[in-house]
């Protein structure tokens, strides 16, 4: 079989031309963009500290790391009225990686939901190897630290790179901990360090000669970790695209500050850690996503062999009541594994985002939400279908071309479906930026919506629906509801997998305009506590809403996080390691006003003057 990749892979359309020089700047602690970088701000310490104790602690730390790796969070932050960056249309890849998320704050959420000044680290450490990671682990436990673990600090729509407790230390462990550790090109695995880029790796694999062979499986955007990501299960879209699903292998550092491998790698010598996930024994790595037992410090990923060619295609659905009958025409596609990636149904008026702002398309618009009728003028200007789907099939032409007579076979009964491959559709289309995610090339494309509106922060929420129509079409319609309600237009996507699919929504909201953060704080907890109510759950959520979403997996008298809660107290009695992480929090955090469920004026949440 010929092994190939892409025609278009290597060519001016292949965005990592341009990627490859990006700075890479959220390595390093930097102020949002327009802030006077003298400025100073007042530390926010962590509970039971205040300046002298903090700062004594902070010497200790600057001993153990070198004071060039220990950062003081005391720069004025310009939160609000930042700009949006500059977006040079039209959009033809290479996308200029030049908006905001280059440079992510590792102060404090960028898209702050609650109050700017609320979820926010005191200092910044910088660990060069596991063993400064454990150092600093140790540390914490002497001083009762709360610590906050990144890769990279991306995490933008859920909290970014900032803290759940004010004033923890966020361990940025993707500033020096950066390397591809191995590359098994038989075995087709990777053993990777926190701070590995997308980007990097699929940058490695081409220094090295595999870039043809090896495909990484991309997020939307390609500049976060690969470790970052899966440990907060986050997706992709080739066949690979559940990244939890894909990794093989963990270090991780306890919270007591002792190392574990897990899976095969507990072996002394073991020779196929990143080919065996279960190892011997209970398989204890689901402890170490979406949590707060650990650090992990290193991690095995599968990579995908290039299967042999790629056909992305865009099934247009015209009308707004096509997306029952899309999804169920979808489920069996996806339950056979005929579609064998993980494709995505999108808002016609969510992609036409990529191509052209609110303000562009509907110039009288005065911030409001999107009525259906400039909606549909807006659709057929772009020549949008109401749903679009993106989808791949894989392998040689041999195999995918009757594949793709069948795909369209199964859809044709809904009424004015269009189907496209890359040769029907013009130069600006997303479609060539999906055909390169799913090839496993990362992109900057996604950022494009951002400048849907002015100074635009985003929120995401991401509940879970089957493949069903039925499902589908409930979420839709509340999710419009609540949206429409609190001023924001629903802009959603399902990145559908076998038996379910992400429902992402996000809200965009004007950083600039205080109300409009607080409505869509006020919006996204309408949406979870909606959601619940009809038996939707989140797969993953912003820091500020970990509490509410915790309480909605409630049965047996919240027996889930009970367990949580026991096992957090046995591993972590002194509660150092990133408290509240999705809604566990340690004991001597419990009961105290640390959580948030509900819209509250901050005041009420923050514990009185700090205190345990
Ligand atoms: P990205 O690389 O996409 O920017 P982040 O570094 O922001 O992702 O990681 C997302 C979340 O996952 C973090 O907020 C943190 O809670 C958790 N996390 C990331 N890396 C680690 C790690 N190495 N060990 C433990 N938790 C981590």
């Amino acid at each position: 079989m010929k092994i190939d990749r892409p025609s278009w892979f290597g060519s001016s359309l292949d965005p990592a031309v341009a990627i490859a020089k990006e700075p890479l700047e959220g390595r390093e602690f930097k102020p949002a963009v327009g802030t006077p970088e003298t400025a100073k701000r007042q530390v926010t310490y962590p509970p039971n500290f205040g300046k002298e104790t903090f700062e004594k602690a902070i010497d200790e730390l600057r001993k153990i790391l070198g004071a060039e790796n220990v950062q003081i969070n005391d720069q004025l932050r310009q939160l609000l009225n930042v700009p949006s960056p500059p977006l040079d249309r039209p959009l033809s890849p290479p996308d200029p990686p030049s908006l905001s998320t280059d440079h992510p704050a590792l102060s404090h959420d960028a898209y702050n939901v609650l109050d700017a000044d609320y979820f926010v680290p005191s200092a910044i450490a910088l660990p060069g190897s596991t063993e400064e990671v454990q150092a600093i682990v140790r540390w914490a436990n002497k001083w009762i630290f709360p610590l906050w673990p990144i890769s990279i600090g991306r995490n933008l729509g859920y909290g970014g790179a900032a803290p759940r407790v004010p004033g923890s230390l966020v361990i940025n462990l993707g500033a020096r901990m950066n390397k591809v550790l191995n590359i098994d090109e038989k075995a087709a695995n990777c053993l990777l360090e926190p701070g590995v880029t997308y980007i990097e790796l699929y940058e490695e694999l081409k220094r090295r000669g595999l870039g043809e062979k090896l495909w990484v499986d991309v997020p939307d955007l390609g500049g976060g970790s690969v470790m970052g990501n899966a440990l907060d299960r986050g997706v992709g879209y080739t066949p690979y695209g559940d990244h939890w699903s894909q990794h093989c292998g963990m270090e991780v550092v306890l919270p007591n500050g002792e190392l574990v491998e897990l899976g095969m790698g507990s072996m002394p010598g073991a020779k196929t850690a990143q080919c065996f996930q279960y190892g011997y024994g209970p398989f204890l790595d689901g402890m170490f996503s979406q949590s707060n037992l650990g650090i992990v410090t290193k991690m095995g990923f599968f990579l995908m062999p290039n299967p042999g060619g790629i056909k992305p295609f865009m099934i247009s659905f015209m009308h707004k009541e096509d997306l029952g009958p899309a999804v169920d025409t979808l489920q069996p596609l996806m339950a056979s594994r005929l579609l064998g990636n993980i494709p995505s149904l999108r808002l016609g008026l969510w992609d036409a985002a990529t191509y052209g702002s609110k303000d562009e398309y509907w110039p009288e618009n005065a911030g409001r939400v999107v009525p259906e009728d400039v909606e549909l003028r807006i659709l057929k200007e772009k020549g949008l279908g109401y749903w679009v789907f993106y989808g791949a099939l894989y392998g040689p032409d041999e195999v995918t071309d009757p594949q793709w007579e069948i795909v369209k076979s199964k859809f044709k009964h809904i009424k004015d479906v269009k189907f496209s491959l890359r040769e029907d559709v013009s130069a600006e289309s997303y479609l060539h930026d999906r055909a390169n995610v799913f090839a496993g090339v990362p992109t900057f494309r996604e950022l494009a919506w951002h400048a849907w509106i002015p100074n635009s922060g985003e929120l995401f929420f991401a509940p879970i629906s089957g493949v069903n129509g039925a499902d589908a079409v409930a979420q839709v319609k509340l999710c419009r509801e609540i949206t429409s309600k609190w001023g924001f237009d629903y802009l959603g996507t399902f990145y559908v997998a076998v038996r379910e699919a992400h429902h992402i929504v996000t809200l965009l909201f004007d950083r600039s305009k205080p109300e409009q953060r607080v409505n869509a704080e006020k919006c996204i907890r309408e949406l979870i506590d909606t959601h619940a109510k009809l038996g939707y759950g989140e797969y993953r959520s912003h820091i500020a809403t970990a509490d509410q979403i915790m309480a909605t997996y409630g049965a047996n008298n919240h027996a889930f996080r009970r367990l949580n809660e026991q096992i957090k107290d046995c591993l972590d009695p002194n509660g150092i390691m990133a408290p509240g992480r999705t809604g566990i929090w340690p004991r001597a955090y419990r009961g105290k006003g640390w959580e948030i469920d509900g819209v509250a004026p901050l005041k009420q949440v923050k514990p009185e003057a700090g205190k345990l």
